[in-house]
């Protein structure tokens, strides 16, 4: 195609000899125009070439003008045509950076090199804008910043687009110390470091962003080629990477997280094989990478909880991205562990699933911990027996199969006797034992079909899901009474304990758990009521009666504040010699509706539930008060004994609890003396020490009922006791009774050989006085001389013993 030549001449003459010239050599005249402005439009619109432009016009404006308005808005090129060269003409015409100058008047040849040279300068300048507005667009297209550094004036230029330059006003910063202060301190040194080497470089630089959080850029610079001095000037780009540094570090974060995990972490391809494992798959699983890689991971289940061994894969996908569930693994060395598996599916763009990942844990202990829970939840950790949950779930159940059957079903109620009282004396570790071992010979008692629980405390329940008739039940009944009385060797003593049985029978004492349980439990205290050692079946009657006995309970609780109290006394005689008044003071319950209620029946109640603290302490200041007063009236009152109940003793404050109520009263403490029932001395270190504490206050203490429990008089020696009282059971068969006889005969001689004074309790008989009086026996009590009296009865009956 033929180069377009547009031509400003006002001399028309010229412009058409030049015009064609022009078409002679071969260019293409789209334009001629006389005057500047008509040039500017022209050109504008027609894009020449070339522009052959005269200088002197016959216009407003010249051509210079006209030349520099058009370079600057379409940047065509111009050669400029003249017949003059004077220096300000020739000045003027450079400022607006002409392709070429022909002085008028010109050859063909002048003008066709001229305008050869114009236009291969044209071309070759066109190619450079070109290439350089690719490069701009390239540099704003990636984002990239420049970055330019003249060394030798410490001039920093930063250019394109980036954050960084922005920071910076118009890109230019201050030498490059103000450039490296933008960085933060480990990016400076390295930037300090790479700059000091005179080399080029290419670094990531971290550095504070303008919202606040920490963006970076790599940083490539290089030297500019220059002949005169190599190393003056850096240039080069950076770009910010702060997304790929962000993704680096999660990536980090991760890698550590799966390096670390106490889960294991199995990676698999889209086929399910095994990819990557991670250090606690190995721990859990024994298994190395190299053990698993490419196979399935089903190699590791042993079975699913429920369902199958294997990974639901078919359940996951786009709608369910993972599954969790519980699986029983098998390691390497064949062991096996319950973990539990969280399976996820990792999707590609195509949402399609290019990974699969399981995290798992080992859940062994959390699923023993649980067993072990369910299992304390329906056992006694005590003796590994059902406990109270057992037994009702058990219950419930055989109730509703005897009911669909149409058969009877058992329930026996078991309550050691006097048990609180081996726990007081022996201490709990023994008491301990001896329920473990009484549940061990009961699980040798009964058929696998029966069901033994223990409720709490000792007591037992025993569920007999079929039964045919009562008596059954009461052989049973009475086999596991034989078991538990058989003696217990506990702390290398020999104890034997007793249990009341009660026993309620479905559908003839109730239908319901409750009512069975309730009927079973009343049978059991009636049980105890009538002497313990027993078994009973339930009648009707008997709920009345336990009713009653909770009636008593509650009342018992008031009759303290109701002033229901008294206390009679029973007086005690010298079997020797002529004596002097002594007594001892025996509670009295004065019951509103019952009238007068024996202390057998109460204090075992009071001692239960602990009202025998405030209790005895009543009757202790009730009785000094009462022996002071007597003292006062001139009775010459020598022995006031008062009975103090185990429990009581045990409390750590009970010896200046009685040296208070003796300086309250003013009763003298060497008059007082403070029975004890044997069992007490069981726990022979701890009495020692309770019994010095009150023989430091000048009171006597007197082992009471002696012969009932479990100590022998060796035991007794040990402590520092004043007084043995016989038993009334020991005394009562006297002197019939061959063994009795014995039986005292050993006691008092023994007695006296530790220095102990003997009372003989129960005394009915002259003959019983007799036989006692004939073996030394000190003193005694019983019905023979008195019943136990209230207060006003007793000056009569000591004036009455004055006269005889
Ligand atoms: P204990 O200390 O052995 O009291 C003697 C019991 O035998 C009294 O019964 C008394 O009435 C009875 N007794 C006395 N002589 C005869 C007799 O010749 N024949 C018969 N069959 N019995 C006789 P009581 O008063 O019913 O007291 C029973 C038990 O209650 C007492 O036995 C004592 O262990 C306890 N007790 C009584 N008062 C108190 C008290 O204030 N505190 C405590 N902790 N216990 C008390
Ligand atoms: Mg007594
Ligand atoms: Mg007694």
């Amino acid at each position: 195609m033929n180069q377009r030549i547009m031509i400003v001449e006002d001399e028309r003459i010229v412009a058409l000899d030049l015009k064609n010239s022009l078409t002679h050599l071969g260019y293409e005249v789209v334009g001629m125009v006389s005057k500047g402005n008509d040039a500017i439009i022209q050109a504008g619109s027609l894009q020449p070439d070339m522009i052959l432009m005269d200088i002197n016009l016959e216009d407003e404006i010249d051509g210079t003008e006209a030349a520099r308005t058009i370079f600057e808005r379409w940047q065509l090129p111009v050669i400029f045509l003249t017949a003059y060269a004077e220096e300000k003409t020739l000045e003027k015409a450079q400022e607006s950076l002409p392709y070429g100058y022909l002085l008028k008047p010109f050859d063909l040849r002048e003008l066709k090199a001229t305008l050869q040279m114009a236009l291969a300068r044209r071309d070759t300048e066109q190619t450079l804008r070109q290439t350089e507005e690719r490069l701009r667009l390239a540099i704003k297209a990636a984002n990239l910043g420049l970055w330019e550094w003249d060394r030798e004036r410490d001039q920093l230029q930063l250019g394109g687009h980036n954050t960084l330059s922005l920071s910076f006003e118009h890109g230019l910063c201050h030498g490059i110390d103000q450039f490296i202060n933008r960085f933060i301190a480990p990016s400076q040194q390295q930037l300090r470091k790479a700059i000091a080497k005179k080399e080029s470089f290419n670094l990531t630089l971290a550095y504070p962003a303008a919202d606040g959080g920490l963006h970076w850029i790599d940083l490539y610079a290089d030297f500019k080629a220059s002949d005169t001095n190599p190393k003056a000037q850096m240039i080069g780009v950076f770009i910010d990477v702060t997304e790929r540094c962000r993704r680096e570090e999660q990536l980090r974060q991760a890698n550590l997280v799966f390096d670390t995990a106490a889960e294991g972490i199995i990676i698999m391809d889209e086929r399910h094989r095994i990819i990557s494992t991670n250090p606690a798959f190995t721990r859990l699983t024994g298994y190395r990478l190299e053990d698993v890689f490419g196979l399935t991971p089903e190699m590791l289940i042993h079975q699913r909880r429920q369902g199958d061994a294997s990974y639901p894969w078919m359940l996951l996908g786009k709608r369910q991205p993972a599954w969790h569930g519980e699986m029983v693994c098998v390691r390497k060395d064949g062991r096996q562990f319950t973990s539990w598996h969280h399976v996820s599916v990792v999707q590609g763009h195509g949402r399609t699933a290019t990974h699969y990942v399981i995290a798992f844990s080992d859940i062994t202990a959390i699923r023993q911990a649980e067993a072990q829970l369910n299992h304390l939840a329906y056992h006694d950790p005590l003796t590994g027996l059902g406990n109270r949950n057992k037994l009702q779930d058990r219950l419930a159940i055989e109730l509703q199969t005897a009911r669909i059957n149409q058969h009877q079903l058992g329930l026996l109620f078991i309550d050691l006797d006097g048990f609180k009282l081996i726990n007081d004396t022996l201490g709990h570790s023994a008491g301990d034992q001896l329920l473990r071992l009484l549940a061990d010979r009961l699980r040798g008692t009964i058929r696998s079909s029966d069901v033994l629980t223990r409720q709490g405390g000792d007591e037992f329940l025993l569920l007999v899901p079929v039964v045919n008739d009562a008596n059954e039940l009461v052989s049973l009944a009475e086999k596991v009474l034989q078991t538990i009385r058989t003696p217990f060797c506990l702390a290398a003593e020999s104890v034997t304990i007793s249990a009341s049985i009660g026993i309620a029978i479905f559908p003839k004492d109730s239908d319901t758990p409750e009512g069975l349980l309730q009927a079973a439990d009343s049978a059991m205290y009636e049980a105890k009521a009538q002497g313990r050692n027993l078994c009973l079946l339930y009648t009707h009657e008997m709920a009345q009666r336990s009713m009653d006995k909770l009636r008593l309970e509650q009342g018992l609780a008031l009759a303290l504040d109701h002033g229901e109290f008294t206390l009679f006394y029973q007086p005690i005689h010298s079997l020797i010699h002529h004596d002097q008044p002594a007594v001892e003071a025996l509670l009295r319950w004065c019951h509103p509706e019952r009238g007068l209620i024996s202390p057998d029946l109460f204090i075992p109640i009071a001692e239960e539930n602990g009202l025998i603290e405030p209790i005895g302490e009543w009757v202790m200041r009730e009785a000094c008060r009462q022996g002071s007063a007597w003292l006062a009236s001139g009775i010459p009152l020598s022995r006031l004994a008062v009975n103090v109940s185990v429990r009581e003793l045990r409390a750590g404050d009970y010896t200046a609890r009685v040296a208070r109520i003796l300086k309250e009263t003013g009763f003298p403490p060497h008059l007082l003396e403070l029975e004890i029932t044997e069992s007490m001395m069981q726990q022979v270190d701890q009495s020692l020490i309770k019994f010095a504490e009150l023989k430091q206050l000048g009171v006597n203490i007197a082992i009471d009922d002696f012969g009932t429990g479990f100590s022998s008089l060796s035991l007794l020696k040990s402590l520092p006791i004043d007084r043995i009282k016989i038993d009334r059971s020991f005394v009562q068969p006297l002197p019939q009774d061959r063994h009795s006889c014995e039986l005292c005969r050993s006691i008092i001689s023994l007695a006296h050989t530790l220095d102990l004074t003997v009372t003989a309790e129960g005394i009915e008989t002259p003959e019983q006085l007799e036989f006692l009086q004939s073996l030394g026996c000190e003193d005694g009590q019983g019905y023979l001389f008195s019943q136990p009296m209230a207060i006003q009865q007793l000056p009569d009956y000591w004036a009455k013993k004055q006269d005889h």
